[in-house]
């Protein structure tokens, strides 16, 4: 199979056809219909094999999270997804393992209406670029730099579980089986809180998703508004597996390990009837945790009222080990 070959048998048969592609893959370039009263938004991250995946892990879920990463990325700025691209660097032309990363990618695209565009295929170590496309009306994009002294602190879902996925998959952590099972998944199927960010637009102050640990990434929002925050520890939401875990493991792993794909956003008070209605919607609880402050700096306390300080700040590539 060469390579036009490839792209077609895999690349051009997704089944979901948007009415905004004028013109797809097969081109030099695609056609992309905006409506007058909608931004872009657009958001790119590259998966590298054993940096950012485990070696060994699944194709289907490498297809799956090469998207989901990306597709958290527009949850985070309150945008809907439509358009995608595609870097497939590739050691070898190997079909089983192509067609099941596919499935894995399609039926994530599927589930958020997002459309591959486009791409390259190309030879070399295994690496996944996905870039991103959605829409958001003008003007009304959740941003980091929103937050204001007296805004509540909130999180979607539970944190820490994808940093137990880690320690389960490379065999530190034995848990049992169903909470094992469970717990991989968080690792290798994160979901990304799409509708949940759509729904925030309007009234969030300002969002991140969290990817790098919520120290970090709570850190960006904190700079990028010039405030700082106080978190109370007790209130951050974790899985009961998590909590059995807490006394082993601690507080580290749900606050710096990351890949948990969920939003932390801050909220005007006056926003609190809103957020409990659109709540209500969801399922994966939208929980508070903490106030925006004028002191700069983030400020962790635990159940004893004493500052808990993070032996790692989150996961930076470029980290110089001393
Ligand atoms: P060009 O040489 O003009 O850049 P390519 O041969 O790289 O074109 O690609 C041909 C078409 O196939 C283009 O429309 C491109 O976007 C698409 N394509 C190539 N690789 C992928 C991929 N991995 N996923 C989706 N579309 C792809
Ligand atoms: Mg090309």
């Amino acid at each position: 199979m060469n390579e036009f070959e490839l792209i077609r048998h895999f690349f051009t048969r997704q089944s979901l056809q948007r009415a905004d592609v004028i013109v797809g893959i097969g081109d030099d370039a695609a056609v992309l219909e905006v409506a007058a009263d909608q931004q872009l938004v657009t958001s790119t991250d590259t998966l590298n094999a054993g940096i950012h995946f485990p070696l060994d892990t699944e194709a289907s879920a490498i297809g799956h999270k090469c998207l989901a990463v990306n597709l958290s990325d527009l949850a985070a700025m309150g945008a809907t997804p439509a358009w995608f691209t595609l870097n497939l660097s590739l050691p070898q032309v190997d079909l089983v393992w192509i067609d099941a990363f596919c499935h894995g990618m399609f039926a994530l695209a599927g589930a958020y209406g997002v459309q591959l565009v486009g791409g390259d295929t190309t030879r070399g170590p295994l690496a996944i670029t996905v870039t991103v496309h959605g829409l958001v009306p003008r003007g009304q994009a959740l941003l980091r730099r929103g937050a204001h002294v007296g805004d509540l602190v909130y999180v979607t879902g539970q944190l820490g579980d994808a940093g137990l996925g880690l320690l389960q998959h490379v065999g530190t952590l034995q848990l049992p089986e169903a909470e094992g099972a469970q717990v991989l998944r968080r690792l290798h199927l994160p979901t990304p809180r799409v509708r949940e960010g759509q729904a925030l637009r309007g009234m969030a102050s300002a969002c991140i998703d969290v990817s790098d640990g919520l120290a970090a990434d709570m850190g960006h929002v904190l700079a990028a508004s010039g405030v700082g925050a106080r978190l109370d520890l007790a209130c951050i939401p974790l899985s009961p597996t998590y909590r059995r875990c807490l006394p082993q493991l601690g507080w580290e792993g749900a606050l710096t390990h990351g890949d948990d794909y969920e939003l932390c956003f801050t909220l005007p008070v006056a926003q609190q009837g809103a957020l409990q209605q659109v709540a209500a919607r969801f399922s994966c609880g939208f929980t508070r945790i903490g106030e925006i402050e004028a002191q700069p700096g983030l400020r962790m306390m635990d159940e004893t009222g004493k500052e808990f300080h993070a032996r790692a700040a989150g996961y930076d590539h470029f980290r110089v080990s001393e």
